[in-house]
């Protein structure tokens, strides 16, 4: 029986994994498929407080990791395939393995989405991003093109024209799903150019391992030519990974966990940390500190319950 497992092991995984250890509480955190999570996807990381010259995601995970594990953390590989949360302890099936915990802590992040190009995959890091916040600064004064139709996508453009010398916005169709305010936004901006009815086919730059261009097809007219770019961001929405607790725990309508406050989901000594429950501000900082509050939360649980 465990007092705290922690299911994955990105900034919140593993800064819930560094508090519930100090706590000596033994956490058992579960890896996932992305060991490591979304900075595991990326290179140099700017913004994460304590690196003035920044530092390399996969290292700054690592480096959490090793944290927690000093401090007698237990990580295992693989994924959380089943929970029945209807009573406690909570049963876990972890690949073939049956787990039983005391409390829970759901740190399972939110996918970006991508569009699946080979070529893309194989850039991400290296000028293909999904976080105009995290990656904008890297393309002051170069050519930047964002792919999407929806709000982030407005969002993302008109954030990314502070930085680049031109944005180019390109999207499959000639609706949008934006809202008028974003939309009208974005088209007001000067340095925002509308490429409708195109898709991308290959992202370039795989030889060199930096982003150098796309090669682009007009859906209506069947044209296809290459453009220069620097920078490209994939602005089509995010996939929380809560599929295995659908129908135990509460989600929105897109599946990220409705918080009942602090740390808390509607169901008691389940706890969420990080991009899982937060479509709003996605960064490694931020999931790190509801880490940090899921941990505590966690600890007072079962201080209040005796153990
Ligand atoms: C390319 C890129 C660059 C970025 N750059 C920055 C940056 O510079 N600065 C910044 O602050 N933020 C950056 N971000 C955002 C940042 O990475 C995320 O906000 C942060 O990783 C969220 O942490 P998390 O722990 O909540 O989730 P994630 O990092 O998404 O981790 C989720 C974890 O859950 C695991 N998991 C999922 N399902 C299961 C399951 N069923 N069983 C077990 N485990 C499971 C996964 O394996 C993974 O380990 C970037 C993101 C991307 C994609």
């Amino acid at each position: 029986m465990l007092d705290v497992v922690i299911i994955g092991s990105g900034c919140a995984g593993n800064t819930a994994a560094i508090y519930a250890a100090r706590a000596n509480l033994k956490p058992l955190v579960v890896q996932g498929l992305e060991a490591g999570g979304q900075l595991s996807l990326t290179t140099l990381v700017e913004n994460f407080p304590g690196f003035p010259e920044g530092i390399n995601g996969p290292d700054l995970v690592e480096n959490m990791k090793k944290q927690a594990q000093n401090f007698g953390a237990e990580y295992k590989y693989g994924a959380l395939l089943d929970a029945d949360l209807s009573k406690r302890p909570f049963r876990l099936t972890i690949e073939e393995d049956q787990i039983e915990t005391r409390t829970l802590i759901v740190a399972s992040g939110a996918s970006a989405r991508w569009l699946g190009l080979p070529s893309e995959q194989k850039l991400i890091g290296h000028g293909v991003s999904s976080c105009a916040t995290c990656d904008g600064f890297f393309y002051r004064g170069r050519k930047i093109m964002v792919i999407g139709g929806g709000d982030s996508a407005m969002e993302e453009a008109n954030f990314l024209s502070r930085f680049g010398s031109e944005v180019t916005l390109v999207h499959r169709r000639d609706q949008f799903r934006a809202s008028k305010i974003m939309l009208d936004r974005a088209r007001a901006n000067p340095k925002v150019k509308f490429m409708l009815n195109t898709v991308v086919e290959e992202v370039l730059g795989v030889e060199a391992n930096l982003v150098s261009g796309v090669r682009l097809r007009n859906l209506a007219t069947g044209a296809a030519w290459r453009q220069d770019v620097d920078g490209f961001f994939v602005a089509i929405g995010h996939i929380p990974n809560t599929a295995v607790f659908r129908g135990q725990l509460e989600t929105d309508a897109d599946g990220y966990i409705l918080s009942k406050g602090g740390a808390r989901t509607n169901i008691p000594a389940v706890f969420h940390a990080g991009d899982v429950q937060d479509r709003t501000y996605r960064q490694a900082i931020t999931a790190s500190g509801a880490g940090c509050m899921a941990a505590i939360e966690a600890e007072r649980f079962l201080e209040a319950e005796g153990h």
